[in-house]
């Protein structure tokens, strides 16, 4: 994607420091989804090298991971699948422990919402520590999916989450912090 697109959406993202708590400076990402055409520039660079292969399903972490995630499924022709917080889902859960940039937390996706050979793509608004991400994967390969690889709105580089995703295919975010 061209440089001038990119920095528009770099310029529309709001920094919000000390939010949730002390320390952290939170990418706040309203402002994109209020904005028709930056969420399309934001989804057509989120798909871009995936956009030529058959996706089954794109998987999206709670929450704004369900606004990207949902919106890249249509636009691929896929089935979206939401990994939630604990609790949040009605259905046989399967789930994994994480620690995340602030605080701890489980995530659990359905048992039955990924079958075993589909083609999967992930999908998440920011990486950050890659625990939230790592979790997620780690359901989606557990439910002997064929991980295509994940996409990110945001990659906060200097925590290289990226690091812990290394193994699990290849990962692509459209902006770079730090
Ligand atoms: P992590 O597990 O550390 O990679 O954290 C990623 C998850 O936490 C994503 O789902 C983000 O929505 C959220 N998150 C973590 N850090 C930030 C931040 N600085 N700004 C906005 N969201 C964040």
């Amino acid at each position: 994607m061209q440089t001038d697109y990119l920095d528009l959406l770099r310029t529309a993202i709001r920094d919000v420091p000390d939010f949730p708590q002390e320390g952290i400076l939170f990418k706040d990402i309203t402002p994109v989804l209020a904005d028709p055409y930056l969420m399309k520039l934001a989804i057509d660079g989120m798909i871009e090298p995936f956009a030529d292969l058959k996706v089954d399903k794109v998987v999206g972490i709670d929450a704004r991971g369900f606004i990207f995630g949902s919106m890249i499924a249509q636009r691929l022709n896929a089935g979206f699948v939401p990994v939630r917080k604990k609790g949040k889902l009605p259905w046989k859960t399967a789930g994994v422990d994480y620690s995340l940039e602030y605080g701890t937390n489980r995530v659990e996706m359905h048992v039955d919402a990924i079958q075993p050979g589909e083609k999967v793509l992930l999908a998440d608004d920011l990486l950050a520590t890659g625990g939230t991400a790592g979790a997620a994967l780690h359901l989606i390969l557990g439910a002997g999916a064929e991980l295509l690889g994940s996409t990110f709105f945001i990659e906060l580089g200097f925590l290289d989450g990226r690091a812990k995703l290394a193994s699990t295919g290849p990962v692509h975010a459209l902006l770079t912090f730090g």
